[in-house]
């Protein structure tokens, strides 16, 4: 465990996560609430307050959150940023842009076991800003952090929702000290490891169908058979692989007696 969240021995991952508000500030396209609310889901975060949403609810946000309507069902909408953080113990401004003034920025990776400590004094707020104008240095100042996604240089501001997105992800796999759980694990078919008799048995066998065949020479058997011995014994042989592979040597061996039947 990330020792700055270790002293929050209560907490489990979920409890950092549950801990965190998004806040969309004078967001625009309702597509970017929707993208919000979904990215928010994805990674197992579910409070969202919109402060001066220019369309909401709307149809647009429904169709984007793709299934996390729960998520803008239970969104706050708020008339200013005060008002949002009202009850809020930290916040942090997520800002491409850096400012003279306000919290120094940092990187969202070095920020994020700060923000998931401060979760144990109380709620946490994630400050984004409207998709044109970003957050205004006012609202920067109302931050105790501000953070960064550093992205291009060149080309460093991202879509609302993609912004978004990033900020969750990286919360979550600290949240989960890197290891957050997955989600489907495909069981692989499998059967019991084979026994060593069975395996035994089976180098018998085909040490019987090689010389048989002639492939094997008794008198001038040089490593073959510690080779073949290594090569199966990397393969951990199951079950099933030694019934497969004894029914091959089976028909190598009645195709044998067949040519030698003599011939009426
Ligand atoms: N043109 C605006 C960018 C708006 S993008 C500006 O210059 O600020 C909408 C929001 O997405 C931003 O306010 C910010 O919260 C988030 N965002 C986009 N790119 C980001 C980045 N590289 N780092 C941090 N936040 C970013």
């Amino acid at each position: 465990m990330n020792p700055a969240l270790a002293s929050h021995p209560v907490h489990l991952p979920q409890d950092f996560l549950n801990g965190i508000h998004v806040v969309l500030s004078q967001t625009s396209h309702p597509g970017n609430i929707g993208a919000t609310a979904r990215a928010m889901k994805t990674m197992g975060l579910s409070r969202l307050t919109l402060v001066n949403p220019k369309r909401f609810p709307d149809n647009e946000a429904t169709a984007r959150a793709a299934g996390a309507e729960d998520i803008l069902t239970q969104a706050r909408v708020c008339v200013s940023l005060d008002e949002a953080l009202t009850e809020t113990v930290f916040a942090v401004a997520v800002s491409a842009r850096h400012r003279s003034l306000g919290p120094e920025p940092m990187p969202v990776r070095r920020a994020v076991s700060e923000i998931l400590e401060q979760t144990g004094n109380g709620d946490v707020a994630l400050v984004f800003g409207n998709e044109t104008s970003g957050l205004s240095n006012a609202e920067v100042q109302r931050c105790q952090r501000s953070v960064f996604i550093p992205a291009n240089p060149d080309y460093s501001s991202l879509n609302l929702g993609s912004a978004v997105q990033l900020l969750c992800y990286e919360l979550r796999l600290a949240a989960f000290n890197g290891c957050p759980p997955v989600v489907t694990k495909a069981v692989p078919f499998a059967s019991p490891v084979a026994a060593n008799d069975d395996v035994e048995r089976f180098y018998a066998h085909l040490e019987r169908v090689m010389i048989a065949t002639g492939f094997l020479d008794p008198q001038q058997p040089k490593r073959l058979l510690p080779k073949l011995r290594r090569l199966f014994g990397r393969a951990k042989l199951e079950n099933d692989e030694i019934n497969i592979l004894r029914g091959v040597l089976d028909a190598v061996e009645k195709a044998i007696d067949k040519t030698s039947e003599p011939k009426s």
